[in-house]
């Protein structure tokens, strides 16, 4: 298996999280198992579709639920799906929405880029962003006013890329849309607890698949069975070239089985042994801090603490390294260098301080 060799891709050290532009994730021996046997099989795709998707209904506690190509697509699916319904001439003119109302109402601190702008997968699906309060502060009376017969759902944006604060939370927006018949969407695309977004009360939420669960490329969009079918619908529309593979369908499916069984306190007890490693390297050669997570996820993560313009350098050096090595740069602004331990393997740990070190012109290493 030296296809990336062949090509001089090099492989890298990923202390950054689920990040798309690293491959989001590496696949288990029973998942690539899964996209193997899918990749070797002729199937019939409806019946592979719905036993797969009754199962992973079932697992995440929703009435329904639907499999796609990412969350950004199930995004634009839930959006089609509440602006066209299951009407075939709707569904196929979109992103015309014929008249119909198409507002989608959002918080303004969620118009968020996750790599592409969130208010875009709603404009292409025919949906018309609304922007609720301001970007740092949304009262009930910007959200209740923003209510009207153009109105045809609210997206709530849960993720480290948005604002937090002065937002309305959660429970409230399902409160108060609930009152107003207005459905909700959820984007949670990179969250952990899945049945706590299920549950919320949203009519639809949707989930990457290939980020905390841990699947290849592909999506979940869970919710109200009804609202399910009609984004099923979408597939003879927008969703053609959203299209979902029988190897993602039977990936996702075996990665969620054995997401949900997971150890989780061996999971963060192992993530903790990681960070204590990495801040214990790096104490003798700069000032350390053991980080929360930005969107209040259970995730610990392992800070260097320097000036703004040093941490910048230390960022740049470590990404031209061989191996490469890609940190968490969402505070490289304040001067704060972070490792995510999600995605390193015991081994990554004494070459990140070894090349740290190297930065300092100090020769260090983790034990
Ligand atoms: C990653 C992300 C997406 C896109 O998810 P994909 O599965 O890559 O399509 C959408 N929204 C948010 C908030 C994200 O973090």
């Amino acid at each position: 298996m030296n296809f990336l060799d062949e090509l001089n891709v090099p492989r890298a050290i990923n202390a950054s999280g689920r990040m798309t532009a690293l491959g989001v994730n590496t696949l288990s021996d029973e998942v690539l198992a899964a996209v193997a046997e899918a990749g070797r099989s002729y199937v019939d795709m409806r019946e592979l579709r719905q036993a797969t998707e009754e199962r992973i209904a079932r697992l995440i506690g929703a009435e329904d639920a639907m499999i796609t190509t990412g969350a950004a697509a199930g995004v634009a699916l839930m959006v089609a799906a509440c602006v066209a319904g299951d009407d075939l001439n709707r569904v196929q003119s979109l992103p015309d929405p014929l008249g119909h109302p198409n507002q989608i109402l959002l918080q303004a601190g969620h118009q968020a880029s996750f790599g592409a702008p969130i208010v875009q997968m709603i404009r292409m699906a025919g949906g018309q962003p609304c922007a609720v309060g301001l970007v740092n502060s949304v009262s009930e009376a910007h959200l209740t006013g923003a209510f009207g017969p153009q109105t045809a759902a609210f997206l709530y944006v849960q993720s480290h890329h948005t604002v937090h604060k002065g937002m309305l939370s959660l429970a409230r927006c399902v409160e108060l849309c609930t009152d107003e018949g207005v459905p909700v969407l959820i984007d949670a695309a990179a969250e952990e607890n899945l049945t706590h977004f299920v549950q919320s009360g949203a009519a639809l939420v949707t989930f990457s698949g290939g980020k905390a669960i841990g699947g290849p490329t592909s999506g979940i969009v869970a919710g109200r069975r009804g609202l399910v079918q009609t984004c099923r619908a979408q597939n003879g529309g927008i969703g053609r070239p959203m299209k979902v593979g029988k190897e993602q369908i039977l990936g996702l499916w075996v990665a969620l089985e054995l997401y949900m069984r997971r150890d989780v306190a061996a999971e963060q007890a192992r993530n903790r042994a990681l960070v204590d490693k990495l801040l214990a390297g790096f104490a003798p050669l700069a000032e350390t801090r053991r980080l929360a997570d930005e969107a209040g996820r259970g995730i610990e993560r392992a800070g260097i603490v320097l000036t703004p313009e040093r941490a910048a350098a230390l960022v740049d050096f470590l990404e031209r390294g061989s191996p490469p090595i890609h940190i968490r740069g969402h505070l490289v602004n304040t001067g704060i260098v972070a490792f995510d331990p999600r995605p390193l393997a015991r081994e990554d740990v004494g070459i990140i301080v070894k090349q740290v070190g190297e930065f300092f012109g100090k020769k260090a290493d983790a034990n």
